[in-house]
């Protein structure tokens, strides 16, 4: 189901208890500010998804409210994994759902990178 991403952060959300180590996830990066780990019914051959580590819905309450060392951080270690996974050549694309018309599921924010075959000009 679609969440409102206007909502107030729910701590028991599926992300919220990876970060936690509560639920297991396949990690191939972790630092101060993020989490990547394989997405559990991957779209293409490669399907990262890189959470922050801080509590935030979507990327609108992210961009808004987060200081901007955390922003920063996140930003930066999203190009690290897609630069580590050998995603820049042929390319790799990245899609943040926010809210309920996009379809987003999990509200903690969560960017997907996708790669690994020919993704055309957008996804739908
Ligand atoms: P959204 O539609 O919110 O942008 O994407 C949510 C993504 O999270 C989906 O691609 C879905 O497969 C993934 N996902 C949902 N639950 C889990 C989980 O428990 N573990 C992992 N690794 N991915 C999950």
């Amino acid at each position: 189901m679609p969440i409102d991403a206007t909502a107030p952060y729910d701590d028991q959300n599926i992300f919220a208890k990876i970060l936690r180590g509560e639920i297991p996830n396949k990690t191939v990066y972790e630092d101060e500010y993020a989490l990547a780990f394989h997405d559990i019914n991957p779209q293409a051959p490669h399907h990262i998804l890189v959470i922050p580590k801080g509590a935030y819905v979507s990327w609108d309450d992210f961009s808004a409210n987060a200081p901007e060392t955390e922003i920063a951080g996140f930003i930066r270690a999203v190009g690290k994994v897609a630069r580590e996974a050998g995603l820049v050549e042929p390319g790799y694309r990245l899609l943040a759902n926010v809210g309920m018309d996009a379809h987003q599921e999990v509200p903690h924010l969560h960017v997907h990178i996708f790669a690994g075959r020919k993704l055309g000009p957008m996804l739908a």
